[in-house]
């Protein structure tokens, strides 16, 4: 890998991206990830299976999107990844097609709050219109739906979660399908009871800032 521009940053993305598939978060070559370094974006690339993809696969670009390294296409959803760098602070980005989050993207206009952990996106998390993938519309769709969150859900598609690190987006990532999954269990069965609005934006202060949890 010696000489390979931003290899461990290459690395880090496709590491993250194979742990995906292993936590059901994608299937086959869906959802994507990415990584800023400076004025680079570290991204994987286009329809690759995970499962063999190596660091040299993953492609680097400016924030305006132009290929400065790597034979592959950057993936067809970089203009998501681009809005979070370029509008919402993000450091890294996870894109998932997670089955409970996708599920409730077909019922819901937001994620409700059936656990204090909804507080780690920095208050309530909503799901984004529909819009072809790839498209400006669903670019700016996500974009709307993040703003002052660190996630979204994506409606008939998934989620997208940001966050200071990789690590950091992809547990985001996680716990967004858990909320999702908790719901639609819940509601499989009942009317599921949410916490009032006033105790999220509580745990949102003692999260503090972002909605990162002193814990992590
Ligand atoms: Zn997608």
């Amino acid at each position: 890998m010696s000489g390979l521009l931003l290899a461990d940053e290459r690395a880090a993305v496709v590491a993250l991206a194979q742990r995906m598939v292993r936590d059901r978060l994608v299937v086959g070559t869906s959802g994507n990830v990415s990584q800023r370094c400076g004025d680079l974006v570290v991204c994987t690339p286009s329809g690759t299976d995970y499962d063999t993809m190596r660091p040299a696969d993953v492609v680097v670009v400016d924030l305006d999107g132009t290929v400065v390294d790597g034979d592959l296409r950057p993936t067809v959803e970089l203009p998501l990844h681009l809005v979070c760098y370029t509008e919402h602070e993000a450091r890294a980005v996870v894109h998932t097609h997670s089955t409970a989050a996708t599920a409730l993207s077909l019922l819901r206009d937001d994620v409700p709050a059936v656990h204090y952990q909804l507080a780690m996106f920095g208050g309530p998390v909503s799901v984004a219109p529909y819009a072809t993938y790839g498209t400006t519309q669903l670019r700016d769709n996500v974009s709307r739906a993040l703003a002052g969150r660190s996630g979204c859900v994506m409606k008939h598609h998934g989620t997208l979660c940001t966050g200071s690190s990789l690590g950091a987006a992809y547990d985001r990532a996680r716990q967004l399908e858990w909320l999702c999954d908790v719901w639609m269990r819940a509601s499989a069965v009942g009317v599921p009871a949410l916490l009032p609005p006033d105790e999220v934006e509580r745990v949102v202060e003692r999260f503090g800032g972002y909605g990162q949890p002193p814990t992590t």
